[in-house]
């Protein structure tokens, strides 16, 4: 049923457009019969005319001087008399012969708009001359014209001065009054429908312009205007529209309006077909042929009017061939718009070939030929609307495109895999799976590598990914291109299988997938290959929405990470799962809010006197529904929810204020350890709002260390390393911690601005138990001694694990063997309990301050 809507919608749409073209066709064919009846009107006449004319070169002869030179008048055809581009007189005398004894009143019609000199005298015989007055009218102004009587007499002669200095020819006929009017007539029809298009393109150009603000409309509204300016000129419609004053200005400046014109057709061709993007050789030969052309214009105000025509018609043709040739090297691009204005110019050439031949009396002048550049300005402008339109329709399918795929990896984005997942669905009962591929701990390496490398990680794997499906027909297309992989955020692809279509054991797919990713994603420098995890979610079972089997197929990657193979199917379950996770995080920023979090301390000890030399920072959440929840799984939540920043900020300032209370209430000067993510040294405003805290709390910056988890990774992240770089000049001690549990080697470590290191836990706790911890531990301590680094050991739980690291040469020790972490209060008794702030009683030998 809607296909048979949709076509006959289609059909009637088609009928409409025809009939619209045949009506169209129609009135052009009449109005064209009409003009050739005008035409032939003229000719068909009773009357014989016949012409002499004489040229007075330089103005200079009275009208006495003519009279005097009647008899060397020349013989000539009406059409014949050599009008040229001087400023000079023109005498003609005009003899009539009324063969059939006509009684039509008649007209003498001289068809330029531009007249200076219109004077015509009857001449009765050599001697008696009379200067016809005719009255000054609008008509006669646009139409200059003198009413002849025909009754009067079988023969007459007029003696007709004609001077201008516009465009020389000057054509002179007699016809009838009422041939007359109808060419007045259709003239003005010509002018309306010539100004109607200008003004309606302009006006199309103006909302175009205002909508996308590119300036190719304007050019194109310059290039209207003037050509509007010139033909009320040229035409003599001015005469209708403006007043004297303005129209004696413009037909003053007519040359320099047709520098304008010639100077907007050139710019409005270089942007519109979009040499602006490339700034090639033709752009800057345009640009500069621009500026000649303005240096002309402004150059031609000092010169008289026939110098600027002359000057004019010159260039002219140059300009016209660049633009030309801008146009004929863009046709064969992808820009389609490009044919529509060849199209519009090939009636702007015949049209504009035309009229300056009959202007400068090449042609013969006919209504047709007059008006040959109104009508192709009118042809013109009406392609010029088709493209535009076509141009915009590009530019809207740009937009698209840029909306439909990632600008920097060129993968199609979200949006094409929720349109496919959504037609698919109108199938209710259809069966297919979206399945999101995630390469492994992807979120944590994308904190350690820039934009560039994450993007070149996914377009190999893409690809990859697209050659292994292209044959696959069971992948869904996703595109008009046939993609089938899209990425639906920063760090997973996705893709449709018809389940209809598969023949494939769901789990062979997924392991072929797996290997692809395994071979093809891994960080150069880190040589950490990555698997796959990978999430599914099935229509109709797991919802019917794109954003509902999306989410659900996300919620299943997270399930994935803790299996065995890496994949599963979305669980109904799995939802609570998310939900407990809002919760969490929704409770977790009540919490910071109204500083119900606690932080409790853990004290470091050093280990050659003793002494307790700083205390390490450690959240405490007790939350009142679930009881106490560890910092192991908040703070990574709060990374992931992007909490983290507060959070920070909020243990920053808890932190440094407790540390402040404890200088000044008791003297003790030891150093305060703060963790800080990895994600707030990425961030823009840390370093900012941390100084901020800082002074506020009033801490020496050198009382201050920051613990940075797998800082090591921060190497190739500019950014960090600026942030870390600025901490250590203000004198923050920069401390890496749980080294040996993630990918920092010892040798990356040695160049970067560290101050601190702690090993580990693991490799600490019961180090004598185990001799693989044994080695590690040591390893690690000497090396890190050899590169000057200040060395805390974790976890020490007894007397034995502190002395073998003392033994190795660690500075600082810190575990439940001294204290747990504690909080304020407990650990302010804690250090009051002391003795001369020493954990034990000295050891013999000599005392040795802490180096801090
Ligand atoms: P961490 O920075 O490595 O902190 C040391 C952890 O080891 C603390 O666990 C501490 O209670 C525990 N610990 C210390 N000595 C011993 C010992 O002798 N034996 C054993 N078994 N454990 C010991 P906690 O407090 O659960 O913190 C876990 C992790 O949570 C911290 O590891 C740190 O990465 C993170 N964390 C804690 N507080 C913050 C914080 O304010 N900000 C950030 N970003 N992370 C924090
Ligand atoms: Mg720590
Ligand atoms: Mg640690």
């Amino acid at each position: 049923m809607t296909k048979f809507i949709t076509q006959l919608s289609y059909s009637v749409r088609t009928v409409f457009i025809l009939t619209m073209v045949l009506t169209l066709a129609i009135i052009l064919y009449q109005f064209s019969n009409n003009l050739s009846r005008l035409t032939n009107e003229h000719n068909n006449d009773n009357t014989n005319v016949k012409f002499q004319y004489f040229i007075d070169n330089d103005n200079a002869m009275s009208f006495e001087q003519i009279r005097e030179n009647i008899h060397q008048f020349k013989h000539v055809k009406g059409s014949e008399i050599p009008f040229a581009l001087k400023d000079q007189t023109y005498w003609l005398i005009v003899s009539i012969e009324n063969v059939q004894e006509n009684q039509k009143p008649y007209v003498l019609y001289v068809d330029n708009k531009l007249l200076d000199v219109f004077n015509v005298y009857r001449m009765v015989n050599e001697t008696s001359i009379e200067k016809i007055i005719s009255v000054p009218s609008l008509l006669n102004q646009a139409y200059p014209h003198i009413d002849i009587d025909m009754s009067t007499k079988r023969k007459q002669a007029f003696l007709v001065q004609l001077r201008t200095d516009g465009p020389p020819n000057m054509p002179i006929q007699l016809i009838q009054k009422t041939a007359f009017t109808q060419h007045v007539l259709f003239a003005q029809l010509l002018y309306g429908a010539f100004i109607g298009v200008i003004l309606l393109m302009a006006l199309y150009n103006f909302v175009l312009y205002f909508a996308v603000k590119d300036k190719v409309y304007l050019l194109y509204i310059g290039y209207l205007i003037s050509a509007f300016f010139i033909m009320s000129s040229i035409t003599g419609f001015g005469y209708f529209m403006f007043n004297i004053a303005l129209n004696q200005l413009i037909d003053k400046y007519l040359v320099i309006l047709h520098f304008l014109l010639v100077f907007f057709l050139l710019s409005f061709t270089l942007f519109f077909l979009r040499y602006e993007r490339s700034k090639g050789l033709w752009y800057r030969i345009t640009m500069l042929s621009c500026g000649i052309l303005m240096v002309l214009a402004v150059f031609s105000l000092t010169l008289d009017q026939i110098q600027q025509a002359t000057l004019f018609f010159a260039i002219q043709p140059a300009v016209l061939l660049l633009a030309l040739t801008l146009l004929l090297k863009q046709i064969n691009t992808n820009f389609s718009w490009a044919k529509y204005y060849l199209a519009s110019w090939v009636p702007l050439i015949i049209g504009a070939a035309i009229q300056p031949a009959v202007l400068l009396n090449f042609i013969n002048y006919s209504f047709l030929t007059s008006n040959a550049f109104l009508i192709a300005m009118i042809l013109e402008v009406s392609f010029m609307a088709f493209a535009l339109a076509e141009r915009m329709k590009r530019n809207e399918q740009d937009k698209i495109e840029n909306i439909a795929y990632h600008l920097s990896s060129g993968i199609p984005r979200k949006s094409n895999i929720e349109g496919a997942i959504n037609t698919l669905a109108l199938n209710k009962s259809r069966d297919f799976s979206v399945i999101i591929i995630k390469p492994e701990h992807i979120e944590k390496v994308t904190l350690y590598i820039n934009d560039d490398m994450n993007t070149a990680l996914f377009k190999r794997l893409y690809k990859k990914l697209s050659s292994l499906f292209n044959y696959n027909d069971a992948v869904v297309p996703l595109t008009d291109k046939n993609e089938k992989l899209c990425l639906i955020n920063n760090t997973s692809l996705a893709f449709i299988l018809d389940n209809t279509i598969n023949e494939q054991p769901l789990e062979t797919l997924v392991q072929s997938i797996q290997q692809i990713v395994f071979e093809n994603f891994h960080l150069t420098n880190l040589q950490l290959p990555l698997g796959a995890v990978i999430g599914i979610s099935t229509h109709p079972s797991h919802g019917n929405k794109s954003h509902q089997l999306l989410n659900r197929a996300l919620i299943a990657t997270k399930n994935a990470e803790n299996s065995v193979e890496k994949w599963a199917q979305y669980a109904d379950n799995a939802n609570d799962t998310t939900n407990y996770l809002f919760k969490l995080s929704n409770d977790l920023k009540q919490a910071i809010e109204h500083d119900t979090l606690a932080l409790y301390h853990q004290p470091q000890v050093d280990l050659r006197t003793l002494r307790v030399c700083s205390s390490e920072c450690l959240l405490r959440w007790q939350h009142p529904e679930e009881g106490f929840i560890p910092p192991s799984i908040f703070v990574p939540i709060a990374e992931d929810m992007g909490l983290i920043h507060e959070l920070t900020f909020w243990v920053i300032k808890k932190a440094l204020t407790q540390q402040k209370y404890l200088m000044d209430t008791h003297g003790f000067n030891h150093l305060v350890s703060i963790n800080i993510s990895g994600k707030d040294i990425c961030s823009k405003g840390f370093l900012a709002k941390t100084l901020a805290i800082i002074e506020s709390c009033d801490v020496a910056t050198d009382k201050i260390i920051f613990e940075l988890t797998e800082s090591a990774s921060f190497t190739d992240n500019d950014f960090a390393m600026h942030v870390i770089e600025q901490l250590t000049e203000l004198g923050i001690t920069i401390s890496i911690d749980d080294f040996g549990t993630g990918y920092s080697s010892m040798s990356q470590i040695s160049h970067l601005p560290f101050q601190e290191l702690k090993v580990d836990r693991e490799f600490v706790e019961n180090i004598n138990q185990d001799k693989k911890r044994l080695v590690i531990a040591e390893a690690t301590v000497k090396m890190a001694k050899g590169l000057g680094l200040e060395v805390v050991a974790e976890g020490i739980n007894s007397e034995q694990d502190e002395e073998t690291l003392r033994q190795f040469g660690c500075d600082i020790g810190q575990g439940y063997y001294y204290a747990k972490p504690m909080s304020l209060e407990e650990y302010e008794q804690w250090l009051l309990s002391l003795v001369n702030g020493r954990v034990k009683q000295p050891l013999d030998g000599e005392y040795i301050p802490a180096a801090k």
